[in-house]
């Protein structure tokens, strides 16, 4: 089996869907050489299963505006595969939405979840309604549009969706809200709920903190610490808050945020109160970081991205495409010594390429950021058993989680001489647990 005859195969099925195309090959090109050592998972022809999603479901949610205008958007759930639990994933809600980008990130859900050592198969979904100006009653009437054509594909032991880029607590709510209504039962069909109505402690910071955690293990390994490390951190929103709120508490230095606009620079690293600014400016007003600059008196770079600034560890926590070669260029040339991801897929392959060839500590998004549904999985076991634990226990799973996640990485991705290939342990540590369950299987 070879990579570029395979990826010629996805990229005929699938045209046009480039970020679908970027995701395949970043997992392929280790997964293949490791397929053509157990030749049983090549005759299975597991790799072609696993890039076929078990189905797309496309539906069309109409909504009515303040103005009483009929607006029409596309909704869509991809079950990607639920081999080994039910399917699991985030709706965004976002206007550059496409099939494309809902395959890529159903894909790399697949393996991430698989690296959580949970049993939850792999699904994303979302929308190409655009959040951002609407009114809270439109931000209603949209979700509970898209939740009454959805509510036919999901359930607590068949699709459990959550939150992702435009979906947050608010929209969640809504959504559970509706599917209540309709299925007439209570049960945790979503997970990122309100902590009132079987929410779990821990799960809005789980990804920030699960990315830093990683980090930390990533850095123990090499004894060395966050202590007064200088950190890039791109975002502002649910991921890049909390992974900043982490790194704050233990004591790193957080010298950017971005958003759509640009980005600020704090020359001597966020503060607290900073961030509880930066939180509520993004939770509640929906503003621009031009104004938390302004209010506090730092420098707002309009429509660039943070890369610039020399740093010891670079947190991307916006979104996908977000770091590009040259982004990485002047990352290695400034010193950078590790890239954690807490967005998904935010660096472009060319990018990751340097990275690994700079041989610096480099964990991609399947790895990093995992810790955002491995709560949602807890919070599906605790509404199950209906109790809620402490948020310290749920902090202390999360740990554990992460930590083993590492050791998965560590395994699968020994290169020698001490060096490890964390995107190389990612890759085939999720990819080994799926294709073991679709083999066990038969044909299906
Ligand atoms: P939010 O909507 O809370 O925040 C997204 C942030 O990224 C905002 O600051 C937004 O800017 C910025 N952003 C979005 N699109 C762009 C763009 N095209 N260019 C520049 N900046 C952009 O989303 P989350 O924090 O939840 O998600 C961020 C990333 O993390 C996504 O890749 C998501 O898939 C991933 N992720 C999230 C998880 C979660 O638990 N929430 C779990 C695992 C992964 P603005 O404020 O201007 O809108």
């Amino acid at each position: 089996m070879d990579l570029q005859s395979f990826m010629k195969g996805v990229t005929r099925r699938n045209p046009a869907e480039k970020e679908f195309h970027q995701a395949v090959k970043e997992v392929a090109e280790h997964v293949i050489p490791y397929i053509n050592q157990h030749p049983i998972y090549e005759k299975a022809r597991i790799l072609e299963r696993l890039t076929e999603p078990d189905r797309v479901v496309v539906f069309r949610v109409s909504w009515e505006d303040d103005q009483q205008n009929v607006r029409v958007n596309r909704g869509y759930r991809v079950q990607f595969s639920n081999a080994i639990g039910p399917y699991k994933g985030g709706l965004r809600f976002d206007k550059s939405v496409s099939l494309s980008i809902l395959k890529f990130l159903g894909f790399e859900q697949t393996f991430k979840n698989s690296l959580t050592t949970l049993p939850m198969g792999g699904a994303k979904g979302g929308s190409d309604f655009n959040p951002k100006g609407k009114s809270n009653p439109e931000i209603m009437r949209f979700c509970q549009s898209y939740m009454t054509e959805l509510q036919h594909h999901i359930g607590k032991d068949v699709d459990v969706p959550a939150g992702d880029i435009g979906v947050g607590e608010r929209e969640i709510s809504y959504l559970f809200g509706q599917y209540k209504r309709i299925s007439g039962e209570f049960s945790g069909t979503l997970t990122g709920k309100g902590l009132s109505f079987g929410g779990s402690p821990i799960r809005k910071e789980a990804t920030g903190y699960g990315c830093v955690y990683l980090a930390e293990e990533m850095l123990k390994r090499k004894d060395e610490c966050l202590d007064d490390k200088i950190c890039l951190i791109s975002g502002s929103g649910n991921v890049a808050q909390h992974a900043a709120e982490k790194l704050i508490e233990l004591g790193a230095k957080v010298v950017t945020f971005s958003d759509r606009n640009g980005f600020v620079h704090i020359p001597d690293g966020a503060t607290q109160e900073n961030l509880n600014y930066i939180i509520d400016l993004k939770t509640n007003q929906r503003g621009s970081l031009k104004t938390f600059a302004g209010e506090f008196g730092f420098t707002f770079y309009e429509n660039e991205k943070p890369w610039k600034i020399t740093c010891d560890l670079a947190f991307p926590c916006a979104t996908q495409n977000e770091l590009d070669k040259y982004d990485a260029q002047i990352l290695l040339k400034h010193g950078c010594q590790l890239v954690c991801e807490g967005s998904n897929m935010p660096t472009t392959i060319e990018g990751v390429h340097l990275f690994e060839e700079a041989k610096i500590l480099y964990a991609p998004s399947k790895a990093a950021n995992a810790g955002g549904v491995a709560i949602s999985g807890l919070e599906m076991t605790q509404n199950s058993i209906r109790i809620t634990w402490s948020r310290e226990e749920v902090d202390r799973h999360l740990k554990t989680i992460m930590h083993k996640i590492h050791e998965q990485c560590v395994e699968y991705g020994n290169k020698g001489n001490n060096h490890i290939s964390y995107l190389k342990g990612a890759n085939i540590g999720g990819f080994e647990k799926v294709a073991k369950a679709l083999l066990s299987f038969g044909v299906v």
